[in-house]
């Protein structure tokens, strides 16, 4: 049979903030893993641009050689017809015929000058292209270095929270279990509203432990009388005492 006990608000407070130590607990785990798996994919982003870039200088040297190819092709097409045109020049009829040959000689052998230099040039060309790609490559390896650190140093976190986190995980639902429901409801909806996730503060310093607002001492005594429920009127955040606050400790 379900009994209905009657907490008093000194017992309510109490588990409010064994509650809130816990969850604070949790809190910092999520920190601490939050920061790095954002790391570890913005290096894995990094790392897909770079080797994006790797490919794209990969590419243009691959163009360079097909125009090299084309170029070499033009030079063998050209020397071949060069060897026509000096057989035909040898039984040619008249000195007419004679010029005309010599001019398609002539026109070959220029073609070949220039198909020759545009291959020292696209020859220049990859070799400043290979040098942007050995940094390309070493760039890539010193970063995938990085990631590689970062993802053993996450996975290890994730690995020694894992129990902290499953430890914290129960103490959490057993603690919410003792916490009036009502409490609990207005207790909830302040910590979603601060990204500290702090919804019960303790007094420090005759100030608001959450917006280190003044509390005026009358306020003060009240809070540690434990009549009833105080709230901040800066913030709205549950108010203890700070005896109160330190008497809970959590394992
Ligand atoms: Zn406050």
């Amino acid at each position: 049979m379900a009994h209905v006990k009657e907490f008093s608000v000194e017992e309510k407070l109490t588990s409010l903030v064994t509650l809130q130590k816990i969850e604070s607990k949790l809190d910092e785990i999520q920190v601490l893993k939050g920061e790095l798996p954002m790391e570890v994919s913005d290096l894995e982003d990094e790392i897909t641009g770079l080797h994006a870039r790797q490919t794209r200088v990969e590419e243009e040297i691959n163009g360079i050689n097909e125009f090299i190819n084309q170029k070499k092709e033009l030079i063998k097409e050209a020397e071949a017809l060069v060897k026509k045109y000096e057989k035909q020049s040898t039984n040619v009829k008249n000195s007419r015929e004679f010029e005309a040959i010599n001019k398609e000689i002539e026109m070959q052998q220029l073609e070949m000058k220039l198909a020759e230099k545009h291959i020292r040039d696209a020859n220049e060309e990859i070799a400043e292209k290979v040098v942007v790609l050995d940094k390309a490559k070493k760039h890539i390896a010193a970063k995938e270095g990085v990631l590689a650190t970062k993802k053993a140093e996450l996975e290890k976190i994730i690995a020694a929270n894992e129990k902290e986190e499953k430890h914290f995980n129960k103490l959490a639902a057993e603690a919410r279990q003792h916490v009036d429901v009502r409490l609990l409801a207005s207790y909830d909806k302040i910590r979603k509203s601060y990204r500290n996730g702090l919804a019960v503060v303790p007094v420090e310093r005759d100030a608001c432990g959450g917006c280190f607002n003044a509390i005026p001492p009358q306020k003060q005594s009240e809070i540690k009388q434990h009549k009833k429920v105080m709230i901040c009127e800066n913030c709205g955040r549950i108010l203890v005492d700070e005896e109160l606050h330190n008497a809970v400790h959590i394992k």
